[in-house]
C-alpha cells in the first residue's frame, strides 16, 4: 500500500502567496524600471546548464560547486546542473549568440530563481531568487563604477536607504600568482590555527581563506597580507580610477581589503552592498569583473565584463526591516451584486463585458445574501456596485452605487457600461483620499430592495 502522506514543498524553497507576489512584482517592476533607464536589456538563460559551465567557471574549489549544486543526471545521461547563479549562463549565452560580434557593449540584466543546497535559515533559501546586471565587452573602470551606481539606483527606488558599499580589487592573471606566493607564505606560518577546510584551501584555493567565518580563522589570519598591497600598475590604475569615479559622484565606500567573494572569476574589482538590517545575512549584492570568465568557459579569447547579483529575498527583508512599505492594491473596480437566480445570470454577462472594458469586478459566486455580499464588495475596497434585483431586472435597470459617497442611481441595462467606464474615469480623476465604505451594514437582509438601500 501506498503512503497517502500529504506533500509539503521541499526544504528551503518556498511558495509565495497572494498578499507576496503583489509585493514582489512591485519590487521587480522598480528593478525592471532602473534597469531600462540605465539602458540594460533583459536576458533569460535557461534555469539548468552543462555541469561543465559551473565548475570550469564558478570554480572547482569554490563551496558553490563542491556542496551546493543541485546537479542530476538526465534520461541520456548528461550531467546537469540548476543554475546556482548568473553570471556563467550570461557570459556563455553572450559567446553562443555572438552578442559581441557588433563590436558593442553589451548591457545585460537578468531576473529569475537560483538554487543552491545551502543550509536553509532566514533570507537563504535552496530556491532562491536574484536579479543582476554584466556589461560586457569593456574593461573601462567607468563599466565598474556604472554596474555599482546601478544597483544603488535600484536600493534607492526601491526605498532603500541605509546601505554600506565595501569594494576592493583582487588583482590580475599576472598580479595575482605573486600575491597567492606571499599569501601562502603567511599562511604555512599559521596554519596549525585554521580549521580544517582553510587547511584544505591552502592546496587548492589560498585566497577563500581570507572569507572563512570561522574564528579561528579569522583572528589567524587577522595580519595576512592584502591583495591591495601586491597590485600591478595597470591594476592598481584600474581601482584607483573606479574609486575616484564613485567619490565624484559622492558614494560613500569602504576599501575592504579582505573581500575575495565566493567565486573563482573575479578579477581586479569586488563589491559588496550590505545592509545593516540584516544582521548577520548582511550582504544584499555582491560583484565585481571577470575579464577571464569566457575563456574559462571555452571561449577563444578573453573578454572584459563586470556585473553583480542581488538577492531578492534578502532585500525583501531588509525593507521589512527598514519599515518600507511597498504600495499596492489589488484593484476592484466594480462589485456585482444580485438578488435571485435571474438577476444573477444576467449579471453574470454583464460582468464578462465590463472586464472586456478593462474594468476589474467581482461577482458572486454563491448565493450569499445581498448584506454578505456588499461585505464583500468593501473587502476588496470595489469603488462600485452594481445591484440587480427582481425589480431592476424587471425594469431592466441596474443601481449603480458609489461606494465611497454612498450615492447610488439606475440606469438602464443599455446604458450601464458607459455609466460605470465615465464614473471609474472620474472618482480616478479625483483621486480620492476618500476610502470607500462599508454600506453592508444599512441592508437588513430581511426582504432585500436593493433600489432602496439608501
Ligand atoms: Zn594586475
Ligand atoms: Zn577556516
Amino acid at each position: 500500500m501506498t503512503e497517502n502522506r500529504s506533500l509539503q514543498s521541499i526544504r528551503g524553497t518556498r511558495d509565495l502567496l497572494p498578499g507576496e507576489t503583489e509585493a514582489w512584482d512591485v519590487v521587480e517592476g522598480i528593478i525592471r524600471e532602473v534597469m531600462g533607464i540605465y539602458q540594460y536589456r533583459e536576458i533569460r538563460t535557461p534555469l539548468f546548464e552543462d555541469t561543465q559551465l559551473f565548475t570550469r567557471g564558478i570554480g572547482e574549489h569554490t563551496d558553490i560547486v563542491n556542496k551546493e549544486m543541485y546537479t542530476f543526471e538526465d534520461q541520456g545521461g548528461r550531467s546537469l546542473t540548476l543554475r546556482p547563479e548568473g553570471t556563467a549562463s550570461v557570459v556563455r549565452s553572450w559567446l553562443q549568440h555572438r552578442l559581441g560580434a557588433q563590436g558593442t557593449v553589451n548591457k545585460l540584466y537578468y531576473l529569475g530563481p537560483m538554487f543552491r543546497q545551502e543550509a536553509p535559515q532566514k533570507g537563504r533559501a535552496r530556491q532562491f531568487h536574484q536579479f543582476g546586471a554584466e556589461v560586457i565587452g569593456t574593461d573601462a573602470p567607468e563599466a565598474d563604477a556604472e554596474i555599482i551606481l546601478l544597483v544603488l539606483a535600484v536600493l534607492d527606488a526601491l526605498g532603500l536607504e541605509t546601505w554600506a558599499l565595501h569594494i576592493g580589487s583582487l588583482g590580475c592573471r599576472e598580479c595575482r600568482p605573486g600575491y597567492r606566493d606571499i599569501l601562502v607564505e603567511f599562511l604555512a606560518g599559521v596554519e596549525s590555527l585554521l580549521c580544517e577546510e582553510c587547511k584544505e584551501r591552502m592546496k587548492t584555493n589560498p585566497l577563500r581563506i581570507l572569507d572563512c567565518k570561522n574564528e579561528g580563522c579569522r583572528l589567524a589570519t587577522a595580519k595576512a597580507p592584502s591583495h591591495l598591497d601586491h597590485l600591478d600598475e595597470g591594476c592598481q590604475i584600474h581601482f584607483n580610477a573606479v574609486q575616484a569615479l564613485l567619490s565624484d559622484r559622492g558614494i560613500p565606500f569602504t576599501v575592504d581589503p579582505r573581500l575575495v567573494r565566493g567565486l573563482d572569476y573575479y578579477e581586479r574589482t569586488t563589491f559588496e552592498v550590505l545592509s545593516p538590517d540584516l544582521g548577520a545575512q548582511d550582504a544584499i549584492c555582491g560583484g565585481g569583473r571577470y575579464d577571464g570568465l569566457a575563456q574559462m568557459i571555452g571561449g577563444s579569447d578573453r573578454v572584459p565584463g563586470v556585473g553583480f547579483a542581488a538577492g531578492i529575498e534578502r532585500i525583501m527583508l531588509a525593507l521589512e526591516a527598514a519599515g518600507v512599505e511597498l504600495d499596492f492594491e489589488p484593484i476592484c473596480d466594480v462589485a456585482l451584486v444580485h438578488i435571485g437566480e435571474a438577476a444573477r445570470q444576467r449579471l453574470f454577462a454583464l460582468c464578462d463585458i465590463l472586464r472586456r472594458a478593462g474594468v476589474a469586478c467581482t461577482i458572486e459566486l454563491f448565493d450569499r445574501s445581498v448584506k454578505a455580499q456588499m461585505r464583500e464588495a468593501n473587502r476588496r475596497e470595489a469603488l462600485l456596485a452594481l445591484i440587480v434585483g427582481e425589480n431592476e431586472l424587471k425594469d431592466g435597470m441596474v443601481t449603480v452605487k458609489n461606494l465611497v459617497d454612498g450615492e447610488e442611481e439606475q440606469v438602464s441595462f443599455e446604458d450601464v457600461v458607459s455609466v460605470v467606464l465615465e464614473k471609474l474615469e472620474k472618482m480616478d480623476d479625483e483621486a480620492v483620499d476618500e476610502e470607500p465604505q462599508d454600506w453592508s451594514e444599512e441592508d437588513d437582509g430581511s426582504e432585500p430592495e436593493p433600489g432602496e438601500a439608501a
